[in-house]
C-alpha cells in the first residue's frame, strides 16, 4: 500500500482533495479506493506482530482499532477539514458521544446549547448527568448566557450551528472565546453547515463532530460519523475511547462515503441553490408565517452568517399558517418532496419538527427553541429546481 501524492499536498483547493485526498494504493494500482473487508490483518514474523503492538511499526492490527477503507476516509475528512486528525465512527451519534464522553469524568460541567439534535441533546441533558457530570443548557445565541453558565469546573462547551429546525447561527468565534477565557475545550456539531461551507476549527473550536449519514453519503445509504480535531485532542480524549469502546465505521460504509465526499461540493452547491430559489419565492407568500433561511438578509443573525459561512444551506424552514393541521396538509400534499426526518439526501425531503424529532420535548420546551406545530423543515434535493418549487407551491393551496 502507498499513500497517492496528492495526500501530502495541502496546495491542492479543497475539490479536489475531495477527490484525491487520502488515497491509499494497493499494489494493484486501482483508479477507485480498494474496500478491505477484513477483521485483522496477519504478520510476517512474530517479531513484526510486537512491533505492531508496541507501535514501533505503523501499520493495521485489528478492525475494531483502524483499516485501510477507513484510514483513508478519516485522512480525506481532514484534509478537507484542515484538521490534524479524525476518528470514524458508526454514526453521527456515536462520534457526538466519543468527543464528549471522552472529554468528560465525573465532577466536570459541560455547557450547551438548547437547539441540538434530539439525540444530542439527550446526551448532554440525561446521560453524562448520570456519570456524574453537570450541565447546563443555554440560548446559543445570547453570548452573555455562556458567560453566566461558566463553573469552576466547566470543561466542555458543546453546540450546533445552523441548528435543527430553526436554523439560528450562533458565533463559533465568540463562544470559542468564551470556552478557553474558562479553561474548557469547544464542540461544534457541523452537519447543517456541511464542510464545504464553515470550518470550526479555524474559527477557534477544538473539534468538530459530524452525521457523516447526511450530506457526506447525501445519497441515502449508510449510517457514519466522524470526530475531527488536533492530534494532541484525538490523542488525549478519542483514541482509546473509540479503540476500546468500539463504535467503528464499517470499512463498507467508509467506502461509500469515500465516495460521497468525491461529490460533495457539487451536490451541496446544487441543493444550496434549490434552498435559496425557494426561499426567494416564498418570501411574503401568503400562507406562511415565518420563512428561515441563512443565505437571507432578513435572517435573524445575518450579520454572523456573513462572517462565519461560505454559502447559505441546503436546508430551510417555513411556518405555515395555521398549526400542526395546515402543516399536516402541506406535507400530504406534496407530490414530489418526501415526508422524512433525515436531510441532505438526493431526494427532497420535509420535516414536521413538532410531532418527530423534537416530539420528546415538552410544548413548552419546544415554543423557547421557536419549534412552533406549524413549523416543516425542508431539504432540498437534487431533484429539478423548478420541480421542487411547483411541488411546494401547489400544496401550499392546501394550506
Ligand atoms: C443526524 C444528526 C446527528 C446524528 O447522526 P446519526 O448519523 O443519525 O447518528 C447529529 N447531529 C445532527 C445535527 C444531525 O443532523
Amino acid at each position: 500500500m502507498s499513500a497517492s501524492s496528492a495526500t501530502a499536498a495541502p496546495r491542492y483547493r479543497p475539490e479536489t482533495r475531495l477527490v484525491h485526498g487520502g488515497t491509499l494504493r494497493s499494489q494493484f494500482g486501482e483508479t477507485s479506493e480498494a474496500m478491505f473487508l477484513t477483521q485483522g490483518f496477519v504478520y510476517d514474523s512474530a517479531e513484526q506482530c510486537e512491533a505492531r503492538f508496541t507501535g514501533d511499526e505503523p501499520g493495521y492490527i485489528y478492525g475494531r482499532y483502524s483499516n485501510p477503507t477507513v484510514s483513508m476516509f478519516e485522512a480525506r475528512m481532514a484534509s478537507f477539514e484542515g484538521a490534524e486528525a479524525a476518528r470514524a465512527t458508526a454514526s453521527g451519534m456515536a462520534a457526538v458521544n466519543a468527543a464528549l464522553m471522552g472529554q468528560l469524568r465525573a465532577g466536570d460541567h459541560v455547557i450547551a446549547a438548547k437547539a441540538l439534535f434530539g439525540s444530542c441533546r439527550y446526551i448532554v441533558e440525561e446521560l453524562l448527568p448520570r456519570f456524574g457530570v453537570a450541565s447546563t443548557l443555554v440560548d446559543g445565541i445570547d453570548l452573555d448566557q455562556w458567560r453566566d453558565a461558566v463553573r469552576p469546573n466547566t470543561k466542555a462547551f458543546f453546540l450546533e450551528t445552523p441548528t435543527n429546525p430553526t436554523l439560528d447561527v450562533i458565533d463559533i468565534a465568540a463562544v470559542a472565546e468564551i470556552a478557553h477565557a474558562a479553561g474548557a475545550t469547544l464542540t461544534v456539531d457541523n452537519v447543517f453547515a456541511t464542510p464545504l461551507f464553515q470550518s470550526p476549527l479555524a474559527l477557534g473550536a477544538d473539534c468538530v463532530v459530524y452525521s457523516a449519514t447526511k450530506h457526506i453519503d447525501g445519497q441515502g445509504r449508510c449510517l457514519g460519523g466522524i470526530v475531527l480535531a488536533s492530534h494532541e485532542f484525538i490523542q488525549t480524549h478519542v483514541h482509546q475511547f473509540t479503540r476500546q469502546t468500539g463504535p467503528s465505521m464499517s470499512p463498507f460504509n467508509a467506502w461509500v462515503l469515500l465516495k460521497g465526499l468525491e461529490t460533495l461540493p457539487l451536490r451541496v452547491r446544487r441543493q444550496t441553490e434549490t434552498a435559496t430559489a425557494l426561499s426567494v419565492m416564498l418570501a411574503g407568500h401568503g400562507k406562511l408565517k415565518r420563512l428561515i433561511y441563512p443565505g437571507r438578509p432578513d435572517h435573524p443573525q445575518a450579520a454572523t452568517v456573513r462572517k462565519q459561512m461560505r454559502g447559505g444551506s441546503t436546508l430551510l424552514a417555513l411556518e405555515v399558517d395555521g398549526g400542526k393541521a395546515a402543516a399536516f396538509r402541506f406535507l400530504n400534499a406534496l407530490k414530489l418532496i418526501r415526508i422524512s426526518n433525515n436531510l441532505g439526501d438526493a431526494k427532497s425531503l420535509v420535516t414536521h419538527p413538532a410531532t418527530t424529532t423534537h416530539q420528546r420535548l415538552t410544548p413548552e420546551q419546544r415554543a423557547e427553541l421557536g419549534i412552533g406545530d406549524g413549523l416543516v423543515r425542508i431539504s432540498a434535493g437534487l431533484e429539478h429546481p423548478d420541480d421542487v418549487a411547483e411541488d411546494v407551491l401547489n400544496a401550499l393551496k392546501a394550506v
